[in-house]
């Protein structure tokens, strides 16, 4: 597939794929971080004589469980969900719930093990931890929605805790989820236990700008990879993946910023409008009607709908995949590279693939990896945390200027390791190999356990 691993790393990832067979996503993201880590172990050898790597390749906990609801004519249906409480040395595990027909044991694994080394980057005190389900959302009413979150945490309550495991949300988990989530948590325990979850209403212990956070933070982690360029996002013509949460944010603070968004997207299909996305309308579309990004053209005569057409073949400046993993490939990144495209920065969790890097790096396009990218997310839920254990609220202003203040320290810690690593430019190596210090350290220092 990509490069070669470092002679004392192929015995360990050739263990790892004959452990958890059938996890294409997991062996991926691990590999991913296995190629670049060889230099730090030639500067210390200590973490490979203790087996640190076989250590944060193997979970510390997998909980799956069988999830029992009834739909609206009383038929039962049985759901499975997963928490993988992945690494604990540098806090609480922490990480989202996703409910997404495409979960299984592999993703969730995928998921939490680069969750390990995202909340590494940010400097505060969390693990790694993913958790989610093979419920499908879509075309749910909010009353089976919220009884499979009912049923869902009537289990899952058992294993989360304000000093043990504190989910948010991901795909199909937004706010309506989180707030079904943590009512039955505070039902069964009988406690507010504010801290136990984040993402919730800012009626109700949530935090101003955590919505916007993993968006504004992709845009803030981009504006630092193009002020290394001496460029900035004024007048670049942006495409983003997606319609959700990240997507929607990503687009908010990067128009706020300049850019004109042409294109974006779900599932089903793309919207282009040349003139520039109306986001009061994707928003209305996407969080108040629930409804597809097809009925964008309703409203804007001129934009076209472009049913299964692929997003990357659109001209632009910039790209943002802010959907799903593995949704650029080679062949996507060769069409951005061809189009004239200076950079690529992840939203999403993995979006792009390891050929798809491949081709944006050797052909000098800036590489904003997901692990520095969208840490944004997980930083804000952190301080949400912060303000449920002092009980304050934080104004919006404050909050945002925190979340900045972190992007542009993951940005410049990643790019300063790349560049003490030999890698100048390179953020997948500065992302990986200053996660996986810090993670490191924090492991070594606790003794075999
Ligand atoms: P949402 O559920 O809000 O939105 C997901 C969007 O991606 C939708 O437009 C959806 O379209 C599209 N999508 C999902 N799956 C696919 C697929 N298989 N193919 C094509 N399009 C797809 O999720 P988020 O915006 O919260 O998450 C998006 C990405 O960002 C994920 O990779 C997530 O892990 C990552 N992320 C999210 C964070 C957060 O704070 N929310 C934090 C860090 C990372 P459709 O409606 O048609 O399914």
């Amino acid at each position: 597939m990509s490069a070669k691993l470092d002679e004392k790393l192929e015995p360990i990832y050739q263990e790892l794929l004959h452990r958890n067979p059938g996890e294409s996503e997991f062996h991926q993201a691990v590999r991913e971080v296995l190629e670049t880590i060889g230099p730090v172990l030639c500067k210390h050898p200590e973490f490979a004589d203790r087996k640190i790597i076989q250590r944060i390749c193997e979970p510390e906990r997998q909980i799956i469980f069988r999830v029992p609801w009834q739909d609206d004519s009383g038929e039962i249906h049985i759901n499975r969900a997963f928490r993988v409480e992945f690494n604990s040395a540098l806090g609480p595990y922490k990480g989202g719930m996703r409910f997404h027909p495409s979960v299984y044991l592999g993703i969730i694994k995928f998921l939490g093990f680069e969750q390990i080394f995202k909340n590494a980057l940010t400097g505060l005190p969390i693990g790694g931890g993913k958790g989610g389900s093979d419920f499908n959302p879509k075309g749910k009413s909010d009353n089976e929605i919220m009884r499979f979150c009912q049923s869902l945490m009537t289990e899952l309550y058992r294993h989360i805790g304000v000093y043990t495991d504190v989910p948010a949300g991901d795909i199909g988990v937004g706010g309506r989820e989180i707030g079904y989530l943590f009512g039955q948590y505070k039902r069964i325990t009988n406690r507010y236990e504010s801290g136990v979850i984040t993402g919730k209403g800012t009626d109700w212990g949530g935090s101003l700008a955590r919505k916007e956070a993993t968006g504004y933070g992709a845009v803030y982690f981009t504006q630092e990879m193009l002020k290394v360029r001496n460029d900035s996002l004024d007048g670049k013509k942006l495409i983003v993946s997606g319609s959700g949460n990240v997507a929607i944010y990503a687009m908010e603070k990067a128009q706020s910023q300049g850019a004109k968004i042409v294109a974006c997207s779900d599932s089903s299909g793309v919207i282009y409008h040349k003139e520039g996305i109306d986001l009061d309308t994707v928003k209305r579309i996407k969080e108040v009607e629930r409804g597809r990004i097809s009925d964008y053209i309703e409203s804007h005569k001129k934009a076209k709908y472009l049913k299964d057409a692929c997003i990357w073949d659109i001209p632009c400046d910039i790209a943002l995949p802010c959907a799903t993993q593995n949704e650029l490939n080679a062949k996507d990144a060769k069409k951005l590279v061809e189009n004239g495209c200076i950079a690529v920065v992840e939203g999403a969790n993995m979006p792009t693939t390891p050929e798809g890097i491949k081709v944006l790096q050797e052909s000098k396009v800036a590489f904003g990896p997901s692990k520095a990218a969208n840490a944004g997310g997980v930083a804000t839920s952190a301080l949400e945390m912060q303000q449920n254990a002092s009980r304050a609220s934080w104004s919006f202003e404050h909050t945002e200027n925190c979340l900045a203040e972190i992007m542009i320290g993951i940005h410049r810690r990643c790019y300063e390791t790349a560049e003490e690593y030999g890698a100048t430019g390179d953020y997948v190596s500065g992302a990986n190999i200053e996660g996986f210090l810090r993670v490191a350290r924090a492991m070594d220092a606790m003794g075999v356990i």
